[in-house]
């Protein structure tokens, strides 16, 4: 049995705080054993946190959360274990990035149109990597001109769904996602289950779907999980035959509740996805 496994977080490639290199050396220095580096739609990251996760004695697996869309409702699929060379997988991220950007400019006008101009070209600034701009990114700038006090704040008055920034976007389909980490020989999960705004119903409705599409593996432990969420998402877990991941989801020293690898452990009868992957 691993003691310690944590297969969601994100480096300055996608919306983290930190390089590669320190997310890895962060993760070994907390105790992490076996490690997936899972930034949204990019796997730029991947080679160099492989390299130092390595040196440091830690495992290592390729990791990637992609940006879905299920009957309108914005969800997070993370693939695992897959071939990072794969043209489906490498090829389908391409296309969601180009999206992120043409969107990014749409917030940039929304904004400009309740009088904060500026936004899209301040928001780059954030963004360590300029195909993957994020709202995260958005939000720090934001915060930055004092236009709310932190990040949770710019979300809950400007960047969500029926607030002046927050603009409709095409992400890809659950089946897309789940055919390209497939393809490239790995494993689906969906990402913090807890998180969306899916009735009882809605969420059997869409695992459902996921396993027919032929998903394997659910986040239990999550950073954005409550107790409640774990018991309630096990039992989903049982019931579907998933596999279970723990995944603390860090951003960064400063805006993430949860650090690396310090996750409550996975309910023990549950079947955990490391072995699918390790
Ligand atoms: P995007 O992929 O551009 O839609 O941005 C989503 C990212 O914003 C997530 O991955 C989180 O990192 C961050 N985020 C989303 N909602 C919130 C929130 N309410 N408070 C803080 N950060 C959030
Ligand atoms: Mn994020
Ligand atoms: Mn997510
Ligand atoms: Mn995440």
């Amino acid at each position: 049995m691993l003691g310690n496994f944590d297969f969601h977080c994100h480096s300055a490639v996608s919306d983290g705080l930190l390089p590669p290199a320190e997310v890895a050396r962060r993760a070994a220095g907390n105790g992490v054993d076996l490690w997936a580096l899972t930034d949204h739609d990019d796997l730029g990251g991947l080679p160099e946190a492989q390299a130092v996760a390595e040196a440091a004695g830690m495992g290592f697996v390729n990791g990637v959360e992609i940006s879905i869309e299920w009957k309108g409702v914005p969800i997070h699929i993370v693939g695992l274990g897959f071939d990072r060379e794969h043209p489906a997988l490498t090829g389908g991220l391409a296309e969601l990035r180009s999206g992120r950007i043409e969107r990014a400019k749409r917030m940039g006008d929304a904004l400009a149109a309740i009088g904060i101009p500026g936004v899209f070209e301040g928001a780059k600034r954030y963004a360590g990597n300029p195909s993957l701009i994020s709202r995260a990114h958005f939000a720090r700038y934001l915060v930055s001109i004092g236009i709310a006090r932190d990040v949770p704040g710019v979300f809950q008055y400007y960047l969500t769904p029926g607030k002046p920034g927050y603009v409709d976007h095409r992400w890809a389909t659950l089946e897309e996602a789940i055919g390209w980490i497939r393809l490239a020989g790995g494993v689906a999960v969906v990402a913090h289950p807890g998180r969306y705004k899916l009735s009882g119903a809605e969420m059997r409705r869409f695992l459902d779907d996921f396993k027919d599409l032929g998903g394997q593996g659910i986040e239990v432990t999550s950073g954005s999980h409550t107790p409640d969420h774990i018991l309630h998402f096990a039992r989903l877990a049982r019931h579907y035959g998933f596999h279970a991941s723990r995944g603390s989801d860090f951003h960064g020293p400063q805006e993430s509740y949860v650090d690396l690898g310090r996750l409550p452990p996975l309910p023990e009868d549950l079947k955990p996805v490391w072995r699918l992957v390790g």
